[in-house]
């Protein structure tokens, strides 16, 4: 395993502050079992695969040229797929990017930087400090509460003192699996001096009766949600991210993102997956049942459960959790090791991939 950020000779101008840094990334063991980075355990269909690939066929045909730099296309079926939420949302007030990695990237480079502040409520995204660091934006982290849902009257506390420019909400958030109450959100919203991301990577899982941020979108101008095709669509492999805000903040976006940022490829592989969308949404029910059961299962073996509105459990405690993720490595099972200390992260594959789980850590736990 390289880590070039640890390793990183004297002679190499790495910027100090990145000295001893490593890069970002869960063990990509090859083992049977991997629910350690939340993704879909159902891959596309041969359909829609045969439509993903005629597709990009069909782009490659035009490969001397740049890509259109806009992706309207694309935008304009990703704002018909969020129609299908919230009315009123077309392509000026979508925007999309490599992942929502990128996406998040993005918004610190034209809403953060140097002088300016973000926030966050611990434990969340593990990235959000890093793309701060790459932005040079300064980072506060908060903490949210015993039950992982965020005090509000804290965050308005904190968010008067440090007067952030921008603060990152997650919902469902990673790696807890908690939605946040709508009204706590909109506490924040009525704070914040400037922009509130919520990221809702894991909205398609949330139970029934969940409301989504983009509610807030036409009352709260200063307001982006962000989203990925990654998680529900099956598409981690593709690097979709995308959000819906005001033009005018999508705009504003538009002057930092790389010219052609995204290629012909990848919109083309967007835009046939969401020709797809009932059927790659149809696992995501299938994958909120099993999310439950297996929740109930933990708890029935007696173990501590966050509530989760995601594709993933957070779960615990243990005095040594590297022990019992390294024995669930060694029966072929791949989880996550992140969170507070004494909890770890299992993803909902398939019914089969989490009885193997299930048994694995009844082995490891009883022995
Ligand atoms: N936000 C959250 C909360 C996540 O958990 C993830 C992926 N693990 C992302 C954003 C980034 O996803 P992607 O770049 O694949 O869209």
């Amino acid at each position: 395993d390289r880590r070039p950020g640890s390793g990183t000779p004297d002679w190499v101008p790495l910027r100090d502050e990145l000295r001893g840094e490593e890069p970002y990334g869960a063990p990509q063991i090859d083992v049977p079992v991997r629910l350690n980075t939340n993704e879909n355990p159902y891959g596309p269909s041969e359909v829609a695969a045969d439509d993903v690939a005629a597709s990009v066929r069909a782009a490659a045909l035009g490969l001397n040229r740049y890509p259109d730099r806009e992706a309207w296309g694309l935008r304009t079926a990703l704002a018909a797929y969020l129609s299908r939420e919230i009315a009123g949302v077309d392509a000026a007030g979508v925007w999309a990017a490599n992942g929502s990695n990128e996406v998040m990237q993005q918004i610190l480079q034209a809403f953060g930087g140097p002088g300016r502040t973000a926030l966050s409520f611990a434990p969340t995204y593990s990235m959000y400090p890093e793309y701060a660091r790459n932005t040079h934006t300064r980072w506060i982290a908060g903490q949210r509460r015993d039950d992982f849902g965020i005090d509000a009257h804290a965050a308005v506390a904190l968010i008067e003192a440090e007067q952030p420019d921008v603060v990152f909400l997650t919902s469902p958030n990673n790696p807890t699996g908690t939605a946040l109450d709508p009204e706590h959100t909109r506490a924040v919203l009525e704070s914040a001096p400037g922009i509130v991301v919520v990221d809702e990577a894991y909205a398609e899982f949330r139970r029934a009766g969940t409301p989504s941020a983009l509610e807030l979108l036409a009352e709260f101008p200063r307001l982006i949600v962000t989203r990925t095709m990654s998680k529900a669509f099956a598409l981690a492999g593709g690097r979709l991210g995308y959000l819906a805000a005001d033009p005018a903040i999508v705009d504003a976006l538009r002057i930092v993102r790389l010219p052609y940022h995204l290629s012909s490829v990848t919109q083309a592989t967007a835009e046939a997956a969401l020709r797809h969308t009932d059927e790659l949404l149809a696992q995501v029910d299938a994958l909120r049942v099993e999310r439950d059961r297996s929740a109930d299962r933990l708890r029935a073996a007696g173990f501590q459960v966050a509530e989760s509105d995601a594709n993933f459990i957070l779960f615990g405690t243990f005095d040594d959790r590297h022990a019992v993720w390294q024995a669930l490595v060694d029966r072929g099972v791949l989880i996550r090791e992140t969170g507070p200390l004494g909890w770890l992260r299992v993803s909902i594959g398939t019914p089969a991939e989490m009885d193997a789980f299930h048994t694995a850590l009844q082995e490891v736990t009883t022995t």
